[in-house]
């Protein structure tokens, strides 16, 4: 039996889906405002192991959803400054589709298949259902107007029902007239929170009529998962995840929303990952630890490598990356490689140590016992073709390739591959070397061959 560590009870929980032939689940997508650092990937690589372990090792038919923020008052301003002669609308969506691209390379570099989500609404497509939740709120009474903008009434809501489920909250100094506009705040300031917000000048709107006012504006952060998350999925979810920073306001706020409006839970299980840090450091700007995928790669790690290290780091831990906890995992997957290369035949059967792995995994994803359990098939005496299968299927519960010649060259190299022989072709020999660095940058190594080239992985 799976068990996950569920942060609304502060314990592990026996997993059960609520309907027994499919896990509705949820993650919190990215705001598509810019290059997602690795802190912001961690959240998703931990989804995505969470999903396989679902999906091939509890053999689940898992929806999962994962939301893209694509009007917030970053992506505005970014998009105002980027198109200034562009129409609001259009100069929004121009901007957050080319980030929402940066982002999905991102996530197949680091092997989360697009094909692996159920969907990925954006928040601008579900702009009705997010009115239709705040309308419901507002006539329930949890809900005021206030200057344009529809607020969340907590003074209201917390007189029946529980706000703070999960972080403990100081709900005493709550009083009615604190309210705030932005989306992130501090966890001393429990504040009435904007539900839609009343357009400002030069800002992209959508028309609103709520009880007889007129309110040109644009939906919320918070009200976006709930309203997409019953739309797509249905509340109460199995599983809604994200990042530890999420759990307040954000969470708190998703909870209190549905609660209010929908009268239903949210979801049964949360699971929120760690802080990643950075030499020892929270990551930031200020403090020039803020990487990006392509950082990390032009320091001269795989991408492969970058989703082991969060792999098997377990995702309740504050991790901490550095070159060395890096060249640390980029060395034990090429040990795993090599020693699955060389493995001579056994006696054993490997029937001990796979309940062993599966208790690991069903131990909330205890992956570093996972992890403990595959080596020790690889150094003992156990026979080839059953360590071999077992690998086989690690591959896909892992979302790692420890087959050398399963890995696969990405349709990204292949094109600079090829246009590399173009500029060969045209004499460009200053291109082609640019591009050959360019195919070595990223990890791969390339080689002249009669009938063309041959590329390797690193
Ligand atoms: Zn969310």
């Amino acid at each position: 039996m799976l068990k996950l560590f569920n942060t609304i009870r502060k314990e592990k929980q026996e997993f059960r889906p609520i309907n027994k032939d499919e896990v509705k689940m949820y993650s919190c997508g990215p705001t598509v405002y810019n290059y997602p650092h690795v802190g912001n990937l961690r959240a998703f690589i931990f989804a995505d192991t969470l999903y396989r372990w679902l999906k091939y090792g509890e053999k689940c038919n898992v929806k999962w959803v994962m939301n893209l923020t694509d009007v917030d008052d970053k992506t505005i301003k970014n998009s105002r400054e980027k198109y200034p002669k562009m129409d609001e609308k259009t100069a929004l969506s121009k901007y957050t589709l080319y980030y929402e691209g940066v982002f999905f390379d991102d996530l197949a570099e680091l092997n989360i298949q697009k094909e692996s989500f159920f969907n990925n609404p954006r928040a601008t497509e579900y702009i009705e259902e997010m009115k239709d939740l705040t309308r419901m709120i507002y006539e329930k009474g949890y809900a005021k107007i206030i200057e344009g903008s529809v607020f969340f009434d907590l003074v209201s809501y917390v007189k029946s029902n529980d706000y703070g489920k999960l972080i403990n909250l100081d709900l005493d100094n709550l009083k009615t007239g604190t309210r705030t506009l932005s989306d992130e705040i501090e966890k001393e300031n429990v504040q009435d929170f904007v539900l839609w917000k009343g357009v400002k000048k030069g800002e992209p709107y959508w028309d609103f009529e709520l009880d007889g006012h007129d309110l040109k504006g644009r939906p919320g952060w918070h009200i976006e998962c709930s309203s997409m998350g019953h739309a797509i999925l249905g509340l109460p979810l199995d599983i809604h995840t994200g990042g530890v920073d999420l759990t307040f306001p954000h969470h708190e706020n998703e909870i209190a929303q549905a609660q209010a409006g929908y009268e239903l839970d949210t979801a049964n299980f949360w699971l929120h990952n760690e802080h990643l840090m950075v030499d020892g450091k929270k990551m930031s700007k200020s403090l020039g630890n803020f990487y990006t995928l392509a950082d990390l790669r032009e320091k001269g790690f795989s991408a492969e490598a970058i989703r082991f290290f969060f792999v098997f780091n377990h995702y309740g831990s504050k991790v901490n990356l550095s070159d060395e906890s890096l060249e640390a995992a980029s060395n034990t997957l090429k040990n795993i490689r090599n020693l699955l290369s060389i493995k001579k035949e056994g006696s054993k059967d490997i029937v001990d140590i796979r309940d062993r792995f599966y208790g690991a995994m069903r131990d909330d994803l205890n992956t570093s016992v996972a992890l403990a359990c595959m080596m020790e098939l690889l150094k003992g005496d156990y026979k080839k073709d059953e360590v071999s299968q077992f690998f086989k299927e690690a591959e896909d519960i892992f979302g790692i390739y420890f087959f050398e010649k399963n890995v696969k060259i990405p349709q990204d190299i292949i094109d600079l591959a090829e246009r590399r022989v173009e500029a060969k072709k045209q004499k460009d020999y200053q291109l082609a070397d640019s591009l050959r660095n360019e195919i070595i940058a990223k990890g791969y190594e390339l080689r002249d061959t009669q009938g063309g080239y041959e590329i390797k992985k690193q």
